[in-house]
C-alpha cells in the first residue's frame, strides 16, 4: 500500500479536485499557490480532555506535504518506481558512496585529497593545504562553490539534490532499501501491511545504528585523518574522550536524521530549497507535469491521441495518482513546480510506466522548463546563463591568480616598533625590522636571510635559532640591518632587498625601505 493508499491520509487528488478544477492548472508556481489558497473548513471532531467536543479547524492553507490536518506527522512511504532514472540515480549513488568512503584511505603527497583540519585550523584539498590565515583565497572558494550551484540550478533545477545530496542518496539508496528488508516491501516501497514491531522493529534500529556509525566514523576521518581515527577505535575511549563524544553525537545526529527526521531536512531545514525560487526561472529545467496535454485529467484507459475523435476531452493524465505514491516528500507535481519538489524524478518513472501501460506516449511528467511545457522556444543561452558564468570566470582566474601567489613558506617584513633608525659606530646607521615566516613546505626547513642591495648593507638575525621551523610552525624573527649612513638619500630613504631561502631551494625576494639621515 503506498502513501496514496493509506486510510489516515487525505487523497492529495481529491484535494486537487477540490480547488484545481475550478482554477484550471497552469502547471506553474502561480497554480501551486492558487491550489494551496482555500477557505477554511471545519474538520471531524475529536473529544478534548475535559470531556466537551472540540471542531477541529482546518488549515486555510497547505502547509506541508508531511502534516495530516491535525498537525500531526504523515509518514512517507512512498512505493518504489524502478524505471530508467531511478537506474542511473543508482548508479550515481553508489559511486557517490564508494567515493565517499574510499577518499580519505587515498593520499596525494603525503595527505589524504580532502582534510579539514579544524582544530589545526588547515584544510587540504587535492594536494594544496590552505591555512585560516588565507582568508582571501578561502573566500574566493567559498565563492566559487556558491556561484556554481547558483549556475548549476538556474540551468539543470535542483539536480543536486536528486542527484548528488548526502541525504537523498543515504535515504533513497540506502536508509529505504533496509525499510523495505524488514518491512517486507522490497523492490516495490509502499506502506508496509503490519506495523513493524517486536524482533523486526529492534533489529531493524540495529541495523541502522551500525551503518550511521560506519557514516560517522568516516565523515569524521575527514577533519581527522584515517591514522587518528584508526588509533582512537583501537585505543578505550577514556585514552581519547573528546573524540569519543564527537563521534557518538555524530552517530546520534545521524541516526536522530535517517530514523525520524528524514525528508523534513529538506522541507523545512535546508536553506537551498529556499533559495530555489531566486534562482530558478522559466527556462530553468526541472521535473515539470505537462498539463497541456494530461488535463483534463480523467480515470481510464483511452485512445491513443491520433485515434481519438474531435469530441474528446481527456487528457493524457489518467488520475492514477502513481506520481503521488512515488514522491518521497509527498506532493503532487502536476500542481506545479513546488519548495518541496527534490528533483528525484520517481514521478517521470511512475509516469513513463503508467504511460508505457495505456499505451500512451511517455513524457507526460519529465524535465523541462515551464517554457518547454509551455511550447515556447528556449534554450540555454538567456542573461543569467551568461552573466554567472562570466563571474565564476573572474572569481576563478582570481583564485588561480591568488593561489599562485603561494609559496612553500610565507614570507614578511615589518618594520620594529619605536626609532626609524639609530646611529651607530663608524657612523654607521641602524634599523630594526621583523621578519614573520610561516613554514608551508610540509616537512621541517631552516631558513637564511640575506640582504642583496643596495651595496654595503648588513643584516644580522637577532635570534638566528627562531629560524629553524617546523611543519606549519609560524614565526617573528627580529632582524637589524646596518648600513653607512650614505646610503639614504635626500629625502633619507633608500631601497633595500632581502633574499629568503629554504632548505629545498626556494627563494623569496622583499624589497623594504631604509630609513636614514637625509644625505
Ligand atoms: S502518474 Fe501520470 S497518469 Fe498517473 S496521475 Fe500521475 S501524471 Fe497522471
Ligand atoms: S515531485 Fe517528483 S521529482 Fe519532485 S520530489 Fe516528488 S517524485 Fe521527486
Amino acid at each position: 500500500m503506498g502513501i496514496a493508499d493509506s486510510p489516515e491520509r487525505k487523497d492529495p487528488s481529491q484535494e486537487h479536485e477540490r480547488v484545481g478544477r475550478e482554477q484550471p492548472s497552469s502547471g506553474g508556481l502561480e497554480t501551486a499557490v492558487a491550489a494551496r489558497n482555500s477557505l477554511p473548513v471545519l474538520g471531524p471532531s475529536r473529544a478534548s480532555h475535559d470531556g466537551f467536543d472540540e471542531t477541529l479547524l482546518v488549515s486555510p492553507e497547505h502547509v506541508l506535504s508531511t502534516l495530516e490536518s491535525d498537525g500531526s506527522r504523515r509518514w512517507m512511504y512512498p512505493l518504489l518506481s524502478t524505471g530508467r532514472f531511478w537506474k542511473r540515480r543508482r548508479i550515481i549513488a553508489y559511486l557517490l558512496a564508494i567515493v565517499f568512503i574510499t577518499l580519505p584511505h587515498l593520499s596525494i603527497g603525503g595527505k589524504p585529497p580532502i582534510l579539514l583540519d579544524v582544530a589545526a585550523r588547515e584544510f587540504t584539498i587535492l594536494g594544496t593545504t590552505f591555512l585560516a590565515t588565507d582568508t582571501l583565497l578561502l573566500a574566493l572558494g567559498m565563492l566559487l562553490i556558491f556561484l556554481s550551484v547558483v549556475l548549476a540550478t538556474a540551468i539543470a533545477g535542483r539536480v543536486w539534490c536528486g542527484w548528488a545530496c548526502p541525504q537523498t542518496v543515504y535515504m533513497e539508496f540506502l536508509f529505504r532499501p533496509i525499510d523495505r528488508l524488514f518491512e517486507g516491501t522490497s523492490g516495490k516501497g509502499g506502506k508496509p501491511k503490519k506495523p513493524l514491531v517486536g524482533v523486526r522493529k529492534v533489529a531493524r534500529w540495529a541495523v541502522y545504528l551500525v551503518v550511521c556509525m560506519l557514516l560517522a566514523h568516516t565523515f569524521l576521518s575527514y577533519f581527522v585523518g584515517v591514522e587518528a581515527l584508526a588509533r582512537w577505535i583501537r585505543t578505550p575511549p577514556w585514552q581519547h574522550p573528546t573524540a569519543f563524544l564527537v563521534m557518538t553525537v555524530t552517530t546520534g545526529l545521524m541516526l536522530f536524521h535517517f530514523l525520524f527526521f528524514r525528508e523534513q531536512l529538506c522541507l523545512i531545514a535546508c536553506p537551498y530549497g529556499r533559495f530555489q525560487s531566486a534562482m530558478l526561472d522559466h527556462r530553468s529545467i526541472i521535473v515539470a507535469y505537462d498539463h497541456h496535454r494530461g488535463e483534463p485529467r480523467k480515470k481510464g484507459r483511452r485512445p491513443a491521441a491520433d485515434d481519438r475523435g474531435e469530441a474528446a476531452t481527456a487528457g493524457d493524465c489518467i488520475d492514477c495518482n502513481r506520481c503521488v505514491a512515488v514522491c518521497p516528500t509527498g506532493i503532487d507535481i502536476r500542481n506545479g513546480l513546488q519548495l518541496e519538489c527534490v528533483n528525484c524524478t520517481q514521478c517521470i518513472d511512475a509516469c513513463d510506466d503508467v504511460m508505457d501501460r495505456v499505451g500512451l506516449p511517455r513524457g507526460l511528467i519529465r524535465f523541462d522548463s515551464q517554457d518547454g511545457i509551455d511550447g515556447k522556444s528556449g534554450g540555454l543561452l538567456r542573461a543569467r546563463t551568461v552573466v554567472y558564468p562570466l563571474i565564476l570566470l573572474i572569481v576563478g582566474g582570481l583564485f588561480y591568480s591568488v593561489l599562485g601567489t603561494k609559496y612553500s613558506f610565507d614570507a614578511r617584513l615589518v618594520r620594529a616598533p619605536g626609532n626609524p633608525f639609530s646611529r651607530i659606530q663608524g657612523g654607521q646607521v641602524r634599523n630594526s625590522l621583523r621578519l614573520r615566516l610561516v613554514n608551508r613546505s610540509g616537512q621541517e626547513q631552516e631558513y637564511r636571510v640575506i640582504a642583496t642591495q643596495p651595496a654595503g648593507v648588513a643584516l644580522q638575525v637577532i635570534e638566528p635559532e627562531k629560524l629553524k621551523l617546523a611543519d606549519r610552525e609560524s614565526v617573528m624573527v627580529p632582524l637589524v640591518v646596518d648600513f653607512p649612513s650614505r646610503v639614504t638619500s635626500r629625502t633619507g630613504h633608500a631601497d633595500a632587498t632581502v633574499q629568503i631561502l629554504d632548505e629545498l631551494g626556494n627563494t623569496r625576494e622583499l624589497t623594504y625601505r631604509l630609513l636614514g639621515p637625509a644625505n
